[in-house]
């Protein structure tokens, strides 16, 4: 972690109009504007291939830099020592290696870790790593901010601030594999941070294609999900582009109470939502995932628990039921234990597999629908 904050921190941006101001640490051997340079981990296989061919490299050349990137974690050319110098050198001219800055790294009681991120533009994202029991799962942020306003979640109130880019959706992967003791433990991701990412349609996909692809960082597709709000039309363009898993946020089993929470509902109600899910092209022996924040006096009656079990009815589902994550501000609360394990056993008799899911890392504002890209105070 110190050596990428130090790589980041020998930046020097004096003035935007005066391009030869700006330099890095990783361009001192040429004139060229960073930003004018191409954003190599932005890029797929093939247009790596294709674009390594415009500055004289062979095509073979393009799997052996996403090497170094994506699974050795290189934070520089230079590390790429299977490359020749003078190849190496052109890299550099032409090529950023952009690698997030870590703002901040915050230490839950039970072992969750949320790291902080500045962006380039002075904005925030935040990451967080979740300890299971023989691995890890990274929760990663799509957006700076969201633009959905559900009425739950904290993201949603900070606004939106900007889509990320497909470099930086997955260098929160590589920067927090960088910091872990053994790397190879993280093995599942979560797109369930800041932001809706079916909304940052194509950077999302770019990112999850060098995140699943064998010459990425090859993770499982069945131990990647991305969870939505409910953008209908992009969901079925989703199920057919990859093949990771598919999350959707529910919350609640009428329109009237998914209005009152989610204006997204407006746009894309319940029937048009579980019309795509029966549609979503589900790979063999896999599951959507439906999400139901239990929030006390507003979604959490038995007669919800009954709607719920027949709206997924046909569909292959599984449920997590979350409850209430709190934050400042927030005028709801969650139910109590007995009323969520009552809602379960509802569905539970519907035969549906349910599991009631605590977030970890509340006490560092790590917990769903508490990320605010911010720093700690005090
Ligand atoms: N935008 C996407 C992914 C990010 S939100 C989506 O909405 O699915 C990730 C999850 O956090 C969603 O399931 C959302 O319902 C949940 N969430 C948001 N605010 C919450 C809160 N206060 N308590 C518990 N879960 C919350
Ligand atoms: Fe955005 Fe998801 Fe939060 Fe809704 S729950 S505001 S879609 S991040």
């Amino acid at each position: 972690m110190s050596a990428v904050v130090s790589l980041q921190t020998k930046k020097t941006f004096l003035c935007v109009l005066c391009v030869s101001a700006v330099k890095t640490s990783f361009e001192s051997v040429t004139d060229k504007p960073f930003f004018m340079k191409i954003d190599i981990k932005g890029m797929d296989l093939e247009e790596t291939r294709q674009w390594v061919g415009t500055i004289g490299l062979e095509s073979y050349r393009a799997a052996q830099i996403r090497q170094w990137i994506f699974k050795g974690l290189a934070v520089s050319f230079q590390e790429m020592t299977n490359l020749s110098k003078a190849a190496r050198h052109n890299l550099e001219q032409e090529a950023q290696l952009q690698v997030l800055e870590e703002a901040e790294v915050q230490v839950s009681r039970d072992g969750t870790r949320k790291h902080l991120f500045r962006l380039h533009d002075g904005s925030f994202i935040e990451a967080v790593l979740i300890p299971e029991r023989d691995h890890f799962t990274l929760c990663i942020s799509s957006q700076s901010g969201c633009s959905m306003g559900c009425r739950f979640c904290l993201t949603g109130k900070q606004g939106f601030k900007r889509n990320l880019t497909p470099s930086e959706i997955a260098d929160q992967v590589i920067q927090v594999r960088r910091s872990m003791e053994d790397p190879d433990r993280l093995t599942n991701l979560v797109l369930m941070g800041m932001g809706e990412p079916l909304a940052n349609y194509a950077a999302v996909i770019k990112a999850i294609r060098n995140i699943v692809d064998l010459e990425g960082m090859n993770f499982s597709n069945r131990k990647v999900t991305l969870s939505t709000c409910g953008l209908v039309p992009e969901i079925l363009r989703f199920g057919n582009d990859v093949t990771v898993n598919l999350a959707v946020s529910l919350n609640a089993a009428d329109n009237e109470t998914r209005d009152f929470l989610m204006p997204i509902n407006h746009a894309y109600p319940l029937e048009t939502l579980m019309a795509a899910c029966r549609e979503f092209p589900l790979p063999h022996g896999r599951r959507i995932t439906f999400e139901y924040i239990l929030i006390k006096g507003v979604n959490d009656r038995d007669e919800d628990a009954i709607r719920l079990a027949k709206l997924l009815t046909g569909i292959k589902a599984k449920v997590n039921l979350i409850p209430l994550n709190p934050h400042q501000g927030l005028d709801m609360s969650p139910p109590t234990e007995e009323r969520m394990v009552a809602f379960q056993e509802i569905l539970i008799q519907h035969r549906f597999t349910v599991m009631i899911r605590k977030s970890k890392g509340r006490d560092i504002s790590a917990a769903c629908g508490q990320l605010a890209g911010k720093r700690a105070e005090g």
